[in-house]
């Protein structure tokens, strides 16, 4: 497989460590009950709206990157972020290996000018078992119209909030492929010299593991080590956010095999949350939206929004 790609197909079902327990300091352990929620927006997530987009995206008969259903998913994107309160949502195309397909971009602007870029992503593209396999009904519910699902949740609820930090919420074509999409939005922000970003990835949220744990990823090397300590202290924030604002136990481990790699090695500080490994419908047509836990989806929505507004 992946003969004809230049890149391998990223396989984000497998880590290349085990993810570590996070304990919070000054607390008896992470995932007690002592959990406390802080009102709205991080109170307002809503379930119903997750599955609702989860549903609508996993009804594409295939979002392959190849298949011509990818322009209408984009499109359905598109609008839900408009419904969401962002009349300026737009299309960028990339190309890639004589393949074409858009990511979908739509920015919050911040308050405060000259403050840090954060870029909230998530690939909508999916795959079968067979990369290549465009005609193949591949319903990628878990991967992921879940996370695509989340970063539209957050964009509606965070519309009317002003935020010092511009936010901009991009969905990703091409990750299945080798990270198409993300690798030539991160080209073309540091060409533009619109560098010094902060991402948030996610990739695969809706489906907890058998412990019922969210994994937060940080930056363990890779290919820039100057953009490590600050990936951590962010990885830190998102992982206090989980202890505070859900019941979920927390663990740590690598960014791996997903769109925030492009911009790490283009220096940028990089973070994701992750259900862990074992769903034993990855790259399957049976990852259909039945197999997602929507409480578990809404909690890492919530812990996600709670970090953006730390
Ligand atoms: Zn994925």
């Amino acid at each position: 497989m992946g003969r004809d790609l230049p890149l391998a197909p990223p396989e984000k079902g497998y880590p290349p460590s085990p993810a570590e327990r996070f304990v919070p300091t000054g607390r008896e352990k992470a995932g007690s009950a002592r959990w406390r929620s802080t009102g709205p927006p991080v109170d307002s997530v809503s379930a119903d709206a997750l599955r609702n987009t989860v549903e609508e995206l996993a009804a594409f008969h295939t979002r392959h990157t190849f298949s011509p259903l990818i322009g209408p998913a984009a499109e359905e994107i598109v609008n839900r972020l408009t419904a969401a309160g962002y009349p300026d949502v737009v299309r960028r195309t990339w190309t890639n290996a004589g393949h074409s397909a858009d990511n979908v971009i739509c920015t919050k602007p911040g308050t405060e000018p000259g403050s840090p870029v954060v870029l909230l992503c998530a690939h909508y593209d999916c795959r079968m078992e067979d990369p290549h396999d465009a005609t193949a009904r591949a319903p990628g519910a878990d991967d992921n119209a879940g996370g695509v699902a989340a970063i539209i949740e957050i964009a509606r609820l965070l519309a009317t909030v002003p935020l010092p930090s511009t936010i901009r919420f991009v969905a990703f074509s091409g990750e299945e492929q080798g990270l198409w999409g993300s690798s030539a939005y991160a080209e073309a922000l540091h060409a533009a010299g619109d560098g010094a970003h902060q991402v948030v990835n996610l990739d695969m949220v809706g489906r907890p593991p058998a412990d019922g744990s969210v994994t937060v990823e940080r930056d363990l090397g890779n290919s820039v080590p100057g953009n490590d300590a600050a990936s951590q202290a962010f990885a830190e924030v998102m992982a206090r956010a989980a202890a505070d604002h859900t019941a979920l136990p927390v663990r740590l481990g690598p960014i791996y095999s997903s769109d925030y790699m492009p911009f790490e090695a283009r220096g940028d500080v990089t973070i994701g949350a992750y259900e862990g490994e074992g769903n034993p419908h990855y790259h399957r047509t049976s990852d259909t939206p039945e197999t997602l836990d929507y409480g578990y989806l809404a909690d890492v929505t919530r812990l996600t929004l709670a970090t953006l507004l730390a």
